[in-house]
């Protein structure tokens, strides 16, 4: 069955081929480690995470590699201001790769809590430095730059089709505003190697052919990725800020640098989370931690269900009362997971057959996961299949969805010590068959806010809905 995906550089759903095989070659931009990833970057690695899983789902290999920034992405998109980390290591009074490796690994740790696979390779652009500056230097012997005062630039008016992703009409870009481009030749031209101000003031910059400095931020995903997974691959992924700016940067320097065109075959971007209708970023703050929505009692995986629920290309308006709503349905869909026991039928009837092809169709039509949730919920409310088959079958969407519903078994019980304490006290009255106090424990419970459900396995405790005290 074939995967159909959308390719932001041609603007249309094509069908995914890999060019070599199997296997798929697959590089997402990665994080900027200079401060916690909220929850609107996470969304853009469970997208990621559900393009990997679809893949393998279909029967490929992936190659997956991804960067962490730990230099070189300035504080504005056009090469200037501070450097991030420069920035959060003066503020915290680190190392520079002190701050790296600390929000690198929170980044990863959050992954892990939000089943987000681990690449097989993930970079540091400070451990590439030598081949960011051979790159710019093919660039140079080509003659696609030029030196200003503080950098070396790529002359994007030596690129025919330049921007072509992003539909960049640099005409118009100047004549909508006045922009400062300093002694940019274009707008749309950018640093691939950047001079210190003033060297020795910064702790990360390397001697190079061109004086001391460090690498502009779209050289280091072209090195990397092709260094990885060779000058032409598959797949490339980031959020959708990235196609008028990083990427089409990134596309420019590579096709010029290895002579490939196209340098990626397929361009995939995930929308942006939205808080309060404003597209929040990291820089300017404000938006959720995984842990901080730990804190307010909310399961990472229910924010998985949340983007799962909203179709990647699509913006998702956040609030705690939608994630509230996603967190009512995983809880349902656990509890549901849990009741129907173990043993898988293998017998496979009809409808498991239609309900896989209809799984399989959602899923590989540009990722579909709003499709497939509702297909996996069909089979949890057909009364025709019995409660093993249909645990076989979520089980097995599972593998694309990642909700948990694997290891769900042998989950304890997520409740407070004393909750737990009064379901036992109320199994062993159920026992001792004095109903009256099973009952009265079982109505203490609810006003402590968990229901209590009889199941063949045992008592299953369920949370109510909790109220939210901030109703945004
Ligand atoms: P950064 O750490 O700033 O380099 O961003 C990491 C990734 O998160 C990039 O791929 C961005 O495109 C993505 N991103 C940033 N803000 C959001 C948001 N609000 N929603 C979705 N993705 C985002
Ligand atoms: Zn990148």
């Amino acid at each position: 069955m074939a995967v159909f995906l959308y390719n932001s550089l041609t603007r249309k759903k094509e069908t995914f081929e890999p060019l070599k095989n199997n296997l798929v070659r697959f590089y997402s931009c990665g994080p900027t480690v200079y401060s916690y990833q909220h929850i609107g970057n996470l969304r853009t690695y469970v997208f990621n995470d559900i393009l990997k899983r679809t893949l393998l789902f279909n029967g490929y290999e992936v190659k997956h590699v991804m960067n962490y920034t730990d230099v070189g992405h300035l504080s504005s998109d056009a090469d200037t201001g501070e450097d991030r980390m420069e920035k959060a290591a003066q503020k915290e009074h680190k190392s520079a790769q002190d701050i790296a490796a600390f929000y690198a690994e929170i980044f990863e740790k959050d992954c892990v809590k939000l089943n987000i696979m681990p690449p097989d390779i993930i970079c540091r652009a400070t451990q590439y430095i030598k081949e960011q500056i051979e790159m710019v230097q093919v660039l140079e012997e080509k003659g696609f730059t030029y030196r200003t005062s503080d950098g070396i630039y790529f002359d994007t008016s030596k690129v025919e089709d330049y921007g072509q992703m992003g539909q960049i009409d640099e005409e118009g870009l100047e004549a909508g505003k006045r922009v400062d481009i300093g002694e940019k030749k274009r707008k749309t031209d950018f640093a691939l190697w950047k001079l210190s101000e003033k060297p020795g003031l910064r702790q990360q910059e390397w001697n190079s052919p061109w004086g001391i400095g460090f690498p502009g931020w779209h050289t280091e995903c072209c090195v990397m990725s092709s260094k990885h997974l060779g000058k032409q691959f598959d797949i490339h992924t980031g959020g959708e800020d990235h196609i008028t700016v990083h990427h089409p940067n990134e596309i420019a320097q590579a096709e010029a640098a290895f002579g490939v065109k196209p340098w990626v075959r397929f361009w995939l971007h995930g929308a942006f989370l939205l808080f309060k209708g404003e597209k929040v970023s990291k820089s300017k703050g404000g938006l959720y931690t995984i842990s901080e929505l730990e804190e307010m009692g909310f399961a990472p995986l229910a924010f998985r269900y949340l983007c799962l629920n909203t179709h990647y290309k699509k913006q998702l308006h956040f609030s705690l009362n939608v994630l509230e709503g996603a967190a009512n349905a995983l809880n349902r869909l656990h509890n549901l997971i849990l009741e129907y026991g173990a043993d898988p039928g293998d017998q496979k009837t009809k409808s498991e057959k239609k309900y896989s092809n209809e799984f399989r169709d959602a899923i590989n039509d540009d990722l579909n996961m709003p499709r497939a949730l509702s297909v996996l919920w069909s089979v949890l409310r057909d009364k025709d299949l019995d409660g093993p088959a249909k645990r076989n079958l979520a089980l097995k969407f599972d593998q694309v969805l990642g909700l948990g519903l694997e290891n769900l078994q042998e989950k304890k019980q997520d409740a407070p010590e004393d909750v737990l304490k009064l379901v036992e006290e109320r199994e062993k009255a159920r026992k001792d068959k004095n109903f009256a106090r099973a009952d009265a424990i079982r109505d203490e419970l609810l006003k402590l806010g968990y229901s209590v459900n009889d199941t063949s396995q045992g008592p299953k405790l369920k949370m109510q809905n909790s109220k939210l005290k901030t109703q945004n």
